[in-house]
C-alpha cells in the first residue's frame, strides 16, 4: 500500500479538504498512473451533494484522469512506465458478460461496472478517484492519450468527452445531419466540437446568446436562445439529434418538438428529480427520447485517437487544489469556459 494526498468530501455536502488516502499494491495487470491533472465533473458536485444516491465518505471525487505511468504490474501488457495514459469515470467491470466482452463495460451485466469513485472495488473497498497524487488501475481500464493532446486539456476528454462522443456515433452525427446541442458548459462545448469534427451541421441552444461567440468559434453553426419563444417555432422539426446536457430538468416536450420524425434526444445530464413526458410528443413523428451513459473503453480510446485527429482538447481554467471548493460553487452558477482541471502538483 501507498498513502497518498488527495482532497475529499469528508461528508454529504462539506466542503473538500486536503486528506490522505491508501492506494493499493499493484497487482498482476495493474498500472500505478503518477495523476498530472484532473477534470472536475458537474457529478463530483452531485455526488459529493449526495443527489443522485447515498455516497460513501469520506469522497474523493475525480473521474477525468490524466497522467504518466510509473509502475506496471508483471501481467501488463498494453502499458509501460512512462506512457501518457488517462483513466475516466470506470475502473472495473465483470469483463465476462456480453457488453463487457462487446467493449460497453458501463452496462456490463454483473451489477454495473465499478465507478472510479463512491464506487465499490472487487475486495470491498471503497474506489477514491482523481483528485489524488496518484492511482492504480487494471489496465484494461486505461486508455492512451496520444501525443497531440496535451494532458491538461486531455483530461475532460474522459467523461465530457466521451459522453458526448458516444451518442454522436451511435445516433449517427455526421455529413448532411443536423445537431442540437442544448447548453454550452463542460459537456455542451465537447458535444459542438466533436459534432462538427463529425461534420454534421451544429447548433448550439442555450439560455441567452451570452456565449455565442464562443459557440460559433467552438464550431457551432447556429446559435439560438431558448429564452426566445420564436426560437422553437423557427426550429420546429428540424433536427436529426438533439444532444441535451443540461442536468437540470426541462421542457422535454418542447424540445422533441424541435426533432424530425425517427429524430432522437440524448439526454446526458441527469437531472435529479423524475422527468415526465407525454408520449404524445414522441408519437406524431416517431421520435426517439433516451439518454447515455458514457461510453466503453474501447470506445473512449476511439475518441481520443479521434480528438487527437482534430486538435479536439476541452477549454479549460486551470486551478490549484485549494481553489476546488470555490470552483464547486461557479460550477453551480454555470461560470466555467468550460471545464476547471486541477493541478494535481498542488494537492
Ligand atoms: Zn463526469
Ligand atoms: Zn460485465
Amino acid at each position: 500500500m501507498t498513502t497518498v494526498a488527495a482532497y475529499a468530501a469528508p461528508a454529504p455536502k462539506a466542503p473538500l479538504e486536503r486528506t490522505t488516502i491508501e492506494r493499493r499494491a499493484v497487482r498482476e495487470n495493474d498500472v500505478l498512473i503518477d495523476i498530472k491533472f484532473a477534470g472536475i465533473c458537474h457529478s463530483d458536485i452531485h455526488q459529493v451533494q449526495d443527489g443522485w444516491r447515498p455516497g460513501t465518505f469520506p469522497m474523493v471525487p475525480g473521474h477525468e484522469i490524466a497522467g504518466v505511468v510509473s509502475e506496471v504490474g508483471p501481467g501488463v501488457t498494453k502499458f509501460a512506465v512512462g506512457d501518457r495514459v488517462g483513466v475516466g469515470c470506470m475502473v472495473g467491470s465483470c469483463q465476462e458478460c456480453d457488453y463487457c466482452k462487446a467493449g460497453l463495460e458501463q452496462y456490463c451485466a454483473n451489477g454495473g461496472p465499478i465507478w472510479t469513485y463512491n464506487g465499490t472495488d472487487k475486495d470491498g473497498t471503497p474506489t477514491h478517484g482523481g483528485y489524488s497524487e496518484k492511482i492504480v488501475v487494471d489496465e484494461n481500464f486505461v486508455v492512451r492519450i496520444p501525443d497531440a493532446l496535451s494532458l491538461d486539456v486531455a483530461a475532460p476528454l474522459l467523461c465530457a468527452g466521451i459522453t458526448t462522443y458516444s451518442p454522436l456515433k451511435h445516433w449517427n452525427a455526421g455529413p448532411g445531419r443536423k445537431v442540437a446541442v442544448v447548453g454550452l458548459g463542460g459537456l455542451g462545448h465537447m458535444g459542438v466540437k466533436i459534432a462538427h469534427a463529425l461534420g454534421a451541421e451544429v447548433t448550439v441552444l442555450s439560455q441567452s446568446l451570452r456565449k455565442k461567440d464562443d459557440g460559433l468559434r467552438l464550431g457551432a453553426h447556429h446559435y439560438y436562445a431558448t429564452s426566445d419563444p420564436e426560437t422553437f417555432e423557427k426550429l420546429a422539426g428540424t433536427f436529426d439529434i438533439v444532444l441535451n446536457t443540461v442536468s437540470a430538468g426541462l421542457d422535454y416536450a418542447r424540445f422533441l418538438s424541435l426533432l424530425r420524425t425517427d429524430g432522437a434526444m440524448v439526454n446526458v445530464g441527469l437531472p435529479e428529480e423524475t422527468v415526465e413526458l407525454d408520449l404524445k410528443s414522441l408519437f406524431g413523428r416517431r421520435r426517439v427520447m433516451t439518454s447515455s451513459n458514457i461510453g466503453g473503453i474501447p470506445e473512449t480510446q476511439e475518441m481520443l485517437d479521434f480528438c487527437a485527429e482534430h486538435g479536439l482538447g476541452a477549454e479549460i481554467e486551470l486551478i490549484s487544489a485549494d481553489q476546488i471548493n470555490d470552483a464547486y460553487k461557479r460550477v453551480q452558477a454555470s461560470d466555467v469556459r468550460y471545464r476547471f482541471v486541477i493541478d494535481t502538483a498542488t494537492i
